[in-house]
């Protein structure tokens, strides 16, 4: 199963996508894990990818595709994937048609998580992250059991530096300019499926699972 996730920054893709990630037993693709781990690293990758993320800018599209097209040619995605922030543009999402299309397969869903800008502000100023394992956090909504620690693997968790007020309205905006318009896209290709991304977390996953089956 090939499954994309939509939605705002902070619309819970990624809590989404690694539910679904464990109960189908597919891998969890996520870009913005994969810049944030070339950035601890400090790869020439991390480094260039980080002046866009700071701005609340995206990547560009050629950087961005190389590394998504090389991490699902990776033999754990044989028998399909979920993808948690990839594509964020039109041209993003063609390059990924045509990836497909050339093993004769198909992306089965895209599932946007719906939830409005002002419920999206207020999430990511609680959000607290692990860049070791990926968990995230939210000091109310999901806090850990050790305040600062990250429950899957120690590591002390941070406040992401994208997540500062500024940089999530700059990070709405280039959302509702190149990544909302990926609605209509999947939206005619007739796999677009709509989530209310505001209701609590398990009854989203709930109805996630509803249209999986
Ligand atoms: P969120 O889950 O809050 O939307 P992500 O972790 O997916 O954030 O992405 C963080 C940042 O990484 C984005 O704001 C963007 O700068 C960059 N990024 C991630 N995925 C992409 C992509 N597919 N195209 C371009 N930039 C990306
Ligand atoms: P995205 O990957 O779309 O940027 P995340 O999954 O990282 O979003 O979620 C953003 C923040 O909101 C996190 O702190 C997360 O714990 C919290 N969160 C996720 N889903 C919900 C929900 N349904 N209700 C309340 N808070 C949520
Ligand atoms: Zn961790």
């Amino acid at each position: 199963m090939k499954i994309i996730m939509l939605g705002a920054p902070g619309a819970g893709k990624g809590t989404q996508a690694k539910q679904i990630a464990a109960k189908y037993n597919i891998p969890h693709v996520s870009t913005g894990d994969i810049f944030r781990a070339n950035i601890k690293e400090g790869t020439a990758l991390g480094m260039e990818a980080k002046s866009y993320m700071d701005k609340g800018q995206l990547v560009p599209d050629e950087l961005t595709v190389k590394i998504l097209l090389d991490r699902v040619a990776k033999d754990d995605c044989k028998n399909g994937y979920v993808l948690d922030g990839f594509p964020r543009t039109i041209p993003q999402a063609e390059v990924l048609d045509e990836a497909v299309t050339k093993l004769s397969e198909k992306i089965d869903y895209a599932i946007n998580v719906d939830v409005p800008d002002e419920n999206i502000i207020r999430r990511m100023s609680g959000r607290r992250a692990c860049v070791k394992c990926g968990a995230t956090y939210h000091i109310v909504n999901v806090p850990p059991k050790k305040e600062g620690i990250c429950d899957a693997c120690g590591e002390a968790l941070i406040v992401r530096d994208d997540d500062k007020e500024e940089t999530v309205k700059a990070r709405l905006a280039t959302y509702h300019e190149q990544t909302q318009p990926l609605i209509d896209y999947y939206s005619a290709k007739g796999i677009l499926k709509e989530v209310d991304g505001t209701k609590d977390m398990n009854d989203v996953f709930a109805d996630i699972v509803a249209i999986l089956g």
